[in-house]
């Protein structure tokens, strides 16, 4: 019965994502969301939701329900898959952590002739909620543990941080390590994230899954977070900022 009515719900969910423009996908709200169920569709999710994220085996913290102020609208790109042109859509990014991200690809590309893409900034409550109950009908036969392996929690995801937001990562191959037919190693295998391992830091940016993480998330290379660096170090790297920028 439950299956049933949240298979509805991802159904549901999915046409009004998708007659949504593509640069208010990302933003979609829960609430615009939760009023095209009905009152069982809307009980289930609600229920849902209420579980502490702990008991799915999800360790990490709450960030926030409350939308960023200072989000930058980033136009979608376009990356090859199996030889097919596809596009991320409008992503956004809080400013800090955006400014970091272009001097970091600045830098990849004067020293790889590579860069990476955003495919997936900041996400709503109402994206994260849409993306969990997705992936729990399609992808995990309906395993909420297996499922909060890889989807946060509206509320519980970096993606929804006001600051310390986080990434996720493709590059111009179209490798994500989330594609269909794709592996986290296809990612791990690319020059592109050899290079962060030795230079993101440098950028503030940190990856928050490692391989046996102790938060109970797969090991997820694509994604990066940043730290907003301390007032003493943040002086510190100002000039190279502006230097980057030309
Ligand atoms: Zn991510």
């Amino acid at each position: 019965m439950q299956r049933y009515v949240v298979g509805a719900v991802v159904a549901q969910w999915e046409k009004q994502v998708e007659i949504l423009p593509d640069e208010k996908r990302a933003l979609v709200d829960y609430d615009y969301l939760l009023g095209h169920l009905n009152f069982l569709e809307k009980m289930v999710v609600r229920r849902i939701f209420a579980i502490p994220p702990g008991e799915l085996g999800f360790k990490g913290p709450f960030h926030t329900l409350e939308k960023p102020a200072n989000l930058v609208k980033i136009a979608p790109r376009t990356y090859l898959l199996q030889g097919r042109e596809k596009y991320t859509c409008s992503q956004y990014c809080p400013e800090a952590s955006y400014n970091d991200y272009q001097r970091m690809m600045a830098q990849m590309r004067r020293e790889l002739g590579r860069e990476l893409f955003i495919e997936s900034g900041y996400r709503s409550p109402g994206m994260q909620a849409y993306l969990f109950l997705f992936y729990l009908v399609r992808n995990h036969q309906y395993s909420l543990q297996e499922t909060a392996r890889l989807v946060a929690f509206p509320g519980y995801s970096e993606h929804g941080d006001p600051v310390n937001n986080a990434l996720d990562f493709i590059n111009a191959d179209g490798i994500s390590g989330e594609n269909p037919g794709q592996t986290a190693e296809d990612f791990e295998r690319l020059p592109e994230y050899q290079w962060l391992l030795q230079h993101a830091r440098e950028y503030h940016f940190h990856l928050s899954y490692p391989r046996g993480n102790q938060q109970g998330i797969s090991f997820e290379p694509w994604h990066w977070h940043w730290e907003k660096p301390a007032a003493n170090q943040e002086n510190k790297t100002k000039p190279s900022m502006i230097n980057s920028h030309q």
